[in-house]
């Protein structure tokens, strides 16, 4: 049996399938869905993604069964056609395009037209009795041809392309504007004039046989899959490396033929709402890339969207053509269950389907369309919760204008321009009008608006560097407005009015001139544009969660919201607790469910007021006295807190920590502020020097700390106890249920828990004899270096429960320094050593190895030992769903990535029970 690496579709079968996307690309499955549905779609075949790996593992060569293939196919495809590759008199022309299975819209490279040569080009023009389309279609492929598969580009960045430098003397030439002004015969010498371009700058002729042409665009297809806006891309979205890229040939058709063709792309539902109406813009007489390019405004596709009078839509100008998209809509809509992207093109009146892919959709679309079709009984629950990607709901919980200084903005004619609302949310920054410029000034820790005619795949650094994006070209559907979108940037596209000058680095719009540095504003829910600085305040979600209005609200984002995560909750099984120090932290989690405190670090108590002052005593004291008469000082402050935590808890559990830190991180390091340090304690400065002296580690966060600093002055831990069990027994008294559990940091040996355990147990038996009152509380320990990962089972003898430090467990895993690893990370992510930083995304396969060594070892001792997690990775989406397949009873993460923790361990739990199913 011969391996197959080509898969054909059309005239209504097709080998492939819409579940084949890793062999087949998005692109390819879903033309081969299409086709199999009886959708309209140019005939063509797919090389499999197999085919990218194979290049790139034998020095960019294929496997030698791969030509009989792409032959039989192509024969297969000209039979269908009726047409020949090659042939002078009717020529079948095809596109070239890549198509991976996760969509990297513009990334790769496309070739239109291929086929065409002096022959076929005659062919062409006499068969469509048109010679200037003829020569239209050849100067576009020698150009294409020339940049992307001979790689003839500008030689600087900044400069234009040179074929576009060309065509750009011939229309100052001919003074006129735009392309479709040039005659015929002016095309023609352009050919002749690329075709010259190409032999002098890259020694090539252009080639001349199709088949020669066809295999060049099929490795540059290949090779665009390791281009450096590919890579970065897959970087900036986590996309594996290895997926590599199929290669699709299809018959070409053409939406640039007259005023009966054209060319579009659309939404099966509004992309920045959510709400169910088709949504999409389109162009008559263009080209494929025409739309996306935001080249061309294009026009509405219905008269729904119409928001100027003046522009026609296609429901208006074909309204047959718009009848059948429709219907092709609901088919896909049906079909697919989801809201789907697609791409069409209209030849002579008829309208041919090139692409279906799932729709790109902000945070807000994507809830609403995962409730709505939940409502419709389209989707289940478990299939909406697994459409929402956890990340995006940070989107809904962006901020807003403040709604008093926006309103004073309008009033004061701030209002600079208009645009359509790309991506929403409320931005503001300085201007700057290139993405280098954007990555620097961010990195100086400006807040940034990216201001571009239009952005194009070069620009996503910059794009992902700035708080908010504005162009004053291209569409809904343009690159800045997806990408951007899909980034969750605020965007605002299409503003036509700014007359941007890079060379001199501003803008005019009227009579208004912005210059780099100036402050905008942008509305990219409304598509507004403000002059100056407004501030910007939480979003509706946050605010009602924020203020408490609870399901009173009748803000249908926040149901929305409330829904889906409600389901989230009935099907997740793992446990959302959070890491706060303060009560109001506290509130602002318990708003967003949390279901109890996984961390409490209690040193973040010690900065507030000047509490700072007991501890410097505390720590410059040298003897037991002195030191207990510091911590006196600091036991009711303490206590105070954990009062207020307990409060707001009502029961749920509190986990305080020990103190942690080194030491020296509360003294100062500045001269000038240890003299005065010096000053206000009364004791010399060379004293104070000698202190800080004898503090100093070389390598701290290995240093005296954790558990270390308790054992070595148990006072410490003594106090904390006696402040936690005092408050706890207060709380208690006032009628509030208390669940302290204290926790002992960085624990390599049970010998230290033991240890810390006696301490902490006397002081709680001390405190519970003398409010005459008995409170549960637990003690347990972080596991957070590998010896106490590797012993978890003599630890779990003295540890009532676990939690694992992922922070301080990576760095000691990988012998890597927490504070200063960044100084080669972005080497190591570069070279591809690391997929990702470890310190945002778990490690699963060493880090999280001795996870499941301790949460084995651990449970052998104690079956029901409960374990949680505290590090930052406890609310990171893919470190969540590895906690779940653990065995984890909880994650614990900051307040804000509550709801996508939440959402995160639904999604593991759906996860897994699909698997095992
Ligand atoms: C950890 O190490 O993961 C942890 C939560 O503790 P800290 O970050 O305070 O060291
Ligand atoms: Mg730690």
């Amino acid at each position: 049996m011969v391996h197959q690496y080509v898969y054909f579709f059309g005239d209504g079968k097709a080998d492939g399938n819409a579940q084949m996307k890793g062999l087949l690309g998005g692109k390819g499955a879903n033309l081969a869905e299409m086709t199999n549905l009886g959708i309209p779609v140019p005939p063509g075949f797919t090389i499999t993604t197999e085919i990218c790996g194979y290049y790139y593992e034998n020095n960019l060569q294929y496997p030698p069964d791969l030509k009989a293939q792409v032959d039989d196919a192509l024969r297969r495809l000209e039979s269908l056609m009726g047409r020949k590759f090659g042939d002078p008199e009717a020529p079948l022309l095809v596109s070239v395009r890549s198509g991976a299975a996760s969509s990297m819209p513009g990334m790769m490279d496309t070739v239109l037209n291929l086929g065409l040569n002096d022959q076929t080009v005659l062919g062409l023009m006499k068969e469509t009795q048109d010679e200037r389309f003829a020569y239209d279609c050849y100067r576009r492929f020698v150009a294409m041809y020339g940049d992307v598969v001979l790689g003839l580009k500008p030689a600087q960045k900044d400069q234009t392309d040179p074929f576009e430098h060309i065509l750009e003397e011939m229309r100052k030439r001919r003074n006129v504007h735009f392309d479709s002004e040039l005659p015929a015969s002016d095309l023609k010498e352009l050919v002749e004039r690329y075709k010259t371009l190409i032999r002098a700058h890259m020694d090539v002729m252009f080639p001349q046989d199709p088949m020669e042409q066809l295999w060049g665009a099929i490795g540059a297809v290949f090779g665009s899959w390791n281009n450096p806006r590919a890579i970065a891309y897959r970087e900036l979205n986590n996309i594996p490396a290895d997926m590599g890229t199929a290669v699709n040939i299809q018959a070409m058709v053409f939406g640039n033929m007259g005023e009966d063709c054209g060319t579009g792309v659309g939404f099966t539902r509004n992309p920045a709402t959510g709400e169910n109406v088709f949504y999409g813009e389109y162009l008559i007489n263009a080209q494929g890339e025409d739309v996306v390019a935001g080249i061309r405004t294009p026009q509405p596709i219905n008269k729904a969207q119409k928001t100027d009078p003046n522009t026609l839509s296609l429901e208006e100008t074909m309204p047959e053509i718009y009848q059948q998209l429709e219907e092709v809509r609901r088919r896909l809509g049906r079909h697919y269950r989801d809201m789907q992207d697609i791409e069409f093109t209209i030849q002579k009146g008829k309208l041919w389907m090139l692409q279906t892919r799932t729709g790109k959709r902000t945070a807000f679309a994507s809830f609403k369309i995962a409730v709505d079709m939940v409502r419709a009984n389209i989707i289940t629950k478990e299939e909406a919760l697994m459409r929402v990607d956890p990340d995006q709901l940070n989107q809904l919980l962006r901020p807003v204008f403040d709604p008093k200084a926006k309103e004073a903005a309008v009033k004061s004619k701030a209002l600079l321009a208009k645009g359509l609302n790309a991506g929403p949310g409320a931005a503001t920054g300085r201007v700057v009008f290139s993405a280098p410029d954007a990555e620097q000034w961010a990195a100086k820790g400006e807040k940034i608006i990216l201001v571009r005619v239009e952005t194009s795949p070069e620009d996503i650094r910059g794009m992902h560097a700035s708080q908010g994006i504005l162009t004053a070209r291209g569409g809904m559907t343009s690159h800045a407005a997806l990408v951007g979108r899909q980034m969750g940037k605020v965007c605002v596209v299409g503003c036509n009015a700014l007359e941007i000058e890079y060379r001199t680095h501003r803008m005019t719009v009227g009579d208004r001139i912005i210059r780099e540095g100036d402050w905008l504003s942008l509305d990219g829910t409304t598509g507004e544009v403000f002059v100056g600085q407004i501030p910007t305040q939480p979003s509706e979600v946050l605010s009602v969660i924020l203020e408490g209005k609870g399901a009173t609200s009748d803000s249908q984002v926040y149901q929305d919201y409330m829904e889906l995560l409600g389901w989230a909750d009935e099907c997740r099984t793992l446990g959302v607790w959070t890491n706060a120090d303060q009560p109001n932290q506290v509130e602002m989690a318990l708003a967003f469910g949390a279901e109890g405190i996984g961390l409490t670090r209690t040193e973040h108590m010690f900065f507030e007021g000047d509490r700072i002052d007991a501890v410097r005593e505390m720590i410059l004291s040298d003897d037991v006295e002195g030191r207990k008469r510091a911590l006196a000082k600091l036991l009711p402050m303490q206590k105070e807190d954990f009062k207020g935590i307990f409060r707001v808890m009502q029961g749920k559990p509190v986990t305080i920590r020990t103190l942690d830190p080194p030491l020296h991180e509360f003294l100062p390091h500045e001269e000038k502020d240890i003299e005065k340090l010096a000053h206000d304690m009364w004791v010399p400065v060379e004293r104070l020097q000698a202190k800080i002296e004898s503090l100093h580690e070389v390598n701290p966060m290995l240093g005296h700390r954790g558990c270390r600093l308790g054992i070595v002055f148990p006072e410490i831990t003594e106090m904390q106890a006696q402040a936690i069990m005092e408050a706890a027994c207060e709380v208690k008294k006032e009628g509030i249920d208390v669940h302290p559990e204290i926790m002992i940091p960085l624990v390599g040996h049970v010998a230290e828990l033991k240890n810390q355990r006696a301490v902490v147990d006397a002081a709680a038996q001390e405190v519970m004899k003398r409010y005459e009152i008995q409170v549960p509380y637990r003690v347990g320990t972080m596991i957070e270096v590998p010896r106490g990962a590797l012993t978890a089972d003599a630890i779990a003898e003295v540890a009532e429960f676990f939690s694992f430090g992922t922070n301080d467990l990576t760095q000691t895993v990988f012998g890597i320094s927490r504070d200063d690893a960044g100084r080669f990370l972005s080497d190591y992510l570069g070279a591809r050593i690391w997929e990702s930083d470890p310190f945002e995304k778990l490690d699963q396969v060493g880090v999280g190895g001795l996870m499941e060594i301790a949460v084995q070892k651990g449970r052998s001792t104690k079956p029901d030992l409960k374990i949680g997690i505290c590090g930052e990775h406890g609310g990171e989406p893919s470190s969540v769903d590895f906690c779940h397949r653990i065995g984890l009873n909880y994650v614990s993460c900051s307040p804000y990535r509550v709801p996508v923790a939440r959402l995160a361990a639904a999604q593991a739990a759906i996860r897994q029970k699909n698997a095992k199913s």
